[in-house]
């Protein structure tokens, strides 16, 4: 029976320990063994799969992650919190806690070294909020051996992560991630199940790596930093966005090639457009 992911548990821990949190790491533990178990059953992970965790934190998830997979191999920011997590997972021997910063790690040297005995490599994790996009961008663009990222984060990014065009939330987070993955939101979190409780609601999402990205750039620099152009003011049109590096002549020669009207807005572009935008870019324009 899992027993970190309830409100006593923690309570009790942080009382017998003296736990500060750490506002500045997003420490906020998650109590909820529902929550738990759906993230668990959506991560679809077995005994043959190697999980990557980032912020165990007091191991809420990582004792469910014990139990369903493999191996897990944690990143822990907050050295404070390692022997109090070592001793909530005393019973399993089938982790490894790195207390390292996430965004500085080798991902590829640490998976290089235990994926050898598993078949997949997959992370599961409850984000620190203050770095959801750093991580996900740095990881996506550091390795393709991560074949499915189930993560739980604020709702509004998770939101944007899985924006469609024509609609609010799609910008260049959107198509960063969905360059690379197809990304689905799959439930809604209250904030009233974690300790402390956040000021914002989460959700979960999971990302499947594409084998072969369906749309390929190129120059795949230069299509994360036309995304980026192409966002930069929202009520902006494409044009002016464009315009504060191309000439206006070659961006109308450009949407005229592709019959796309010139008053058009970023948001109304699906990936592929951005996708030959950039190949006709890379192919036509001299710097
Ligand atoms: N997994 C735990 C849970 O669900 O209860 C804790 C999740 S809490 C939202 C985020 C965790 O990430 C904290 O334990 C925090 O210390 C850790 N963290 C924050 N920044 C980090 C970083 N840069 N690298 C690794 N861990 C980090």
């Amino acid at each position: 029976m899992p027993k970190i992911g309830n409100s006593n548990f923690v309570n009790q821990k942080i009382n017998e320990n003296n736990i500060y949190i750490k506002k500045k790491f997003g420490q906020n533990f998650l109590v909820d063994q529902n929550v738990l178990s759906e993230i668990i059953n959506k991560s679809e992970i077995t005994k043959e799969d190697l999980v990557i965790e980032i912020g165990p934190g007091l191991g809420s998830l990582t004792e469910r992650l014990c139990i369903s997979a493999g191996f897990v191999l944690a990143y822990e920011i907050d050295s404070d919190l390692i022997p109090i997590l070592k001793d909530n997972l005393k019973e399993f021997d089938n982790y490894l806690i790195i207390n390292k910063d996430i965004l500085d790690v080798d991902i590829n040297k640490d998976i290089n070294e235990y994926k050898k005995n598993y078949k997949n490599i997959y992370l599961v994790a409850n984000l620190p909020y203050y770095i959801t996009t750093p991580i996900i961008l740095g990881l996506l663009s550091k390795t393709k051996e991560i074949k499915r990222y189930v993560m739980m984060m604020q709702e509004e990014v998770a939101d944007r992560i899985c924006g469609k065009p024509k609609t609010k939330d799609y910008n260049a987070l959107s198509l960063a991630i969905q360059y690379r993955a197809t990304s689905q939101k799959l439930f809604k979190v209250s904030r009233n199940v974690f300790i402390p409780s956040p000021n914002v609601d989460s959700a979960v999402i999971r990302l499947d790596l594409y084998d072969e990205e369906p749309y390929k750039a190129i120059d795949e620099e230069l299509y994360f930093e036309f995304i980026r152009l192409a966002f930069s003011q929202r009520r902006k049109t494409l044009i002016n966005n464009l315009s504060n590096k191309y000439e206006k002549q070659f961006i109308l020669k450009m949407l005229n090639n592709f019959n796309i009207k010139e008053n058009i807005r970023a948001e109304e572009l699906d990936l592929k457009t951005f996708v030959d935008f950039t190949n006709y870019i890379k192919e036509n324009y001299n710097e």
